[in-house]
């Protein structure tokens, strides 16, 4: 069946560019898996972890959302800001959470909600990857 190449790309770097057996992510419809000889595709990704696996090993990353491309056997994935797990620094994380819980329950009006409450799902995703390592 081969392997399908993964390459997860960020305004800074490339995170990952590894041949892989599978790659499963956080679409915005729900996960969904990608395995060698996958037709085209294109999806929006929503903040959370995708895995992948080389050599019969699962590897996982944070993302916070992007878009996946799948085309002639290659998947790149554009996000914002990525992760591996071991990478990710868990107390800037937990820093993060409790800065956005505190803006979310300050009744203050200048508080941006929305901004606030994906800064949360950030934290708590990163948490949960970091977990995973
Ligand atoms: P913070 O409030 O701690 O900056 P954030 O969710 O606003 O978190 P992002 O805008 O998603 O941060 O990311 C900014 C940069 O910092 C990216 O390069 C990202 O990879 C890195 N980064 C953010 N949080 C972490 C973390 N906990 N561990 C490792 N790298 C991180």
């Amino acid at each position: 069946m081969g392997t399908l190449q993964l390459e997860v790309v960020t305004p800074d770097k490339t995170v990952v560019s590894s041949e892989t057996e599978m790659v499963v992510c956080p679409g915005v419809e729900g996960e969904f898996g990608v395995l060698p000889q996958h037709v085209s595709l294109l999806s929006a990704l929503k903040i959370g972890a995708l895995r992948y696996r080389v050599g019969g090993k699962d590897e996982y990353l944070f993302i916070s959302g992007g878009f996946a491309d799948v085309n002639n056997n290659i998947m790149t994935v554009l996000a914002e800001s990525a992760e591996r797990a071991a990478d990710i620094d868990t107390a800037r994380a937990q820093a993060a959470k409790e800065r956005a819980e505190k803006r979310l329950t300050a009744h203050d009006e200048a508080v941006d909600m929305a901004r606030a409450e994906a800064s949360l799902t950030r934290a708590v995703s990163r948490l949960h990857v970091a977990a995973l390592r």
